[in-house]
């Protein structure tokens, strides 16, 4: 059976290149009914962190990639690492090296002298009668001939000389296990087929398949995801969306289906389809199609998703999650209203952030504090269209949005005014906005005594 992984550091959050890397690997596994693993690399303990931790499995659940068993931890096979390094020694593709730090950098300054790239040359390579008190890592003894070459199901045919791979580390001189060594070990200890990760990984995947060959282990199946790039085309930034997926979740009000589908899309595609439930996303998932260019970050794509994704949403749900960003604690009643507002609020917001602001009208305190552009549209004879529609609105003994448009269209009728000339005061008077959903969805949610007294305070 088919097995993925994603083996995030926890030195930072869950950023949204690995969020991608985890979709893809969950994908893949959840399309073959095969294991999707996680495994947090914490074997650099100084810059690991529990909040980094918390907040990647707070983001792959927020997505919904949901992983196979508990999740790993890296650091709790050390010994297990250090037991394969040392099948290594004895299988004669390893030595202990007791070059000093001196010695090492004096090859480097040579080699930086004479301008050619910096390979390790150990003397220890052929030799096992180092000194036995001296503190020595243990490095592979990397094949220096002919060439190493991977199938890498998104990159194709790719190869390096065998000259150009140095004799690395596979254990320290304190006796951790480097990265290299690490997940070699892990992937095949978890039965990973495939390794599906960021094409940065690329050239490690050359010195991990030497450790792969030298114990006789089964190679995975590589595929190596181009990165994502800013919209400029370099390197993603910051401002371009190199951000944790809690951003995306609490600063900028996307909702996880959005983003998840736009990270689908975002360097794999299935024709033109851009809007791609999860359950066809598991039916339509391959590596055949990742693309190998290097896709470009578009808020423009992922905003106009959320706005699909938040018109399909169901309205309980999106008033429990904008609740919060709206302000003071919403009374039951209120909870109601802003459920029955949803419908129409949910058709114009592209992020929860806008349909919060959207919504905020309902629950604005009187008197409403106008905005500018608001205020200037109570002019006198704009006040005097809202007397008239005061009037004409106390009368009404049933409240809907068809009582109140017949009777604000006969207000205008009577007064010789567009319809518009007179909404657009009303509005502001409902909303001190300028822009709402359609005035007489405003009247209706806002109800007779409230809309009344609104408006009352703009033309008393
Ligand atoms: N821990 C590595 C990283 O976060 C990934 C290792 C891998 O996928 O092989 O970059």
């Amino acid at each position: 059976t088919i097995v993925t992984r994603f083996a995030p550091s926890p030195t930072g959050f869950l950023h949204i290149g690995g969020a991608r890397t985890a979709l893809f690997n969950w994908l893949f596994a959840r399309h073959h009914g095969g294991k999707f693993l996680l495994r947090i690399e914490d074997t650099d303990k100084a810059r690991s962190t529990d909040a980094a931790i918390a907040a990647i499995l707070d983001g792959m659940r927020w997505l919904g990639l949901d992983w196979d068993g508990h999740e790993y931890y890296q650091s709790q096979f050390w010994s297990r690492h250090a037991e394969v390094a040392h099948r290594l020694l004895e299988r004669g593709h390893a030595y202990r090296c007791y070059m000093t730090q001196e010695e090492l950098a004096a090859q480097r300054e040579a080699a930086q002298k004479e301008r050619r790239p910096f390979r390790i040359h150990s003397p220890w390579r052929d030799r096992d009668d180092g000194p036995a008190d001296q503190p020595y890592v243990v490095r592979l003894k990397a094949p220096q001939d002919g060439e190493t070459t991977i199938e890498d199901k998104v990159q194709g045919r790719v190869a390096v000389q065998n000259a150009e791979i140095d004799d690395f580390v596979l254990l320290r001189s304190d006796g951790t296990p480097t990265y290299m060594l690490a997940v070699v070990v892990d992937d095949h200890d978890m039965g990973v087929t495939h390794v599906i990760r960021g094409d940065d990984h690329l050239n490690n995947a050359f010195r991990q398949m030497a450790i792969v060959r030298a114990m006789d282990w089964p190679v995975p199946t590589y595929a190596h995801v181009p990165l994502i790039h800013g919209p400029d085309g370099a390197k993603l930034s910051k401002r371009h969306g190199a951000l944790g997926v809690d951003s995306y979740r609490d600063d900028m009000g996307y909702l996880p289906e959005a983003v998840g589908n736009y990270l689908l899309r975002l360097g794999w595609g299935h024709g033109d389809d851009e809007i791609i439930a999860r359950d066809q996303a598991i039916q339509w998932f391959d590596l055949d199609h990742v693309g190998k260019s290097p896709s470009r970050f578009d808020f423009k794509k992922l905003e106009n998703l959320n706005g699909h994704y938040i018109r399909e949403a169901d309205d309980e749900r999106l008033a429990e999650l904008i609740a919060p960003r709206i302000g003071a604690a919403l009374t039951p009643d209120q909870r109601a209203l802003l459920v029955r507002a949803m419908p129409e609020l949910k058709a114009r917001a592209k992020t929860l952030i806008e349909l919060a602001e959207g919504a905020k009208f309902l629950f604005d305190a009187r008197p409403l504090a106008m905005e500018p552009a608001a205020g200037e549209l109570l002019t006198p004879e704009n006040r005097a269209l809202l007397k008239a529609a005061h009037g004409a609105l106390s009368t009404l003994d049933s409240w809907d949005h068809d009582a109140v448009e017949n009777c604000i269209r006969q207000v205008a009728e009577q007064a010789d005014v567009k319809l518009g000339k007179l909404a657009q005061p009303l509005r502001a008077a409902l909303t001190g906005r300028t822009t709402s959903p359609g005035i007489f969805d405003v009247l209706a949610l806002l109800g007779q005594g409230e809309s009344l007294n609104r408006i009352e305070d703009q033309i008393l």
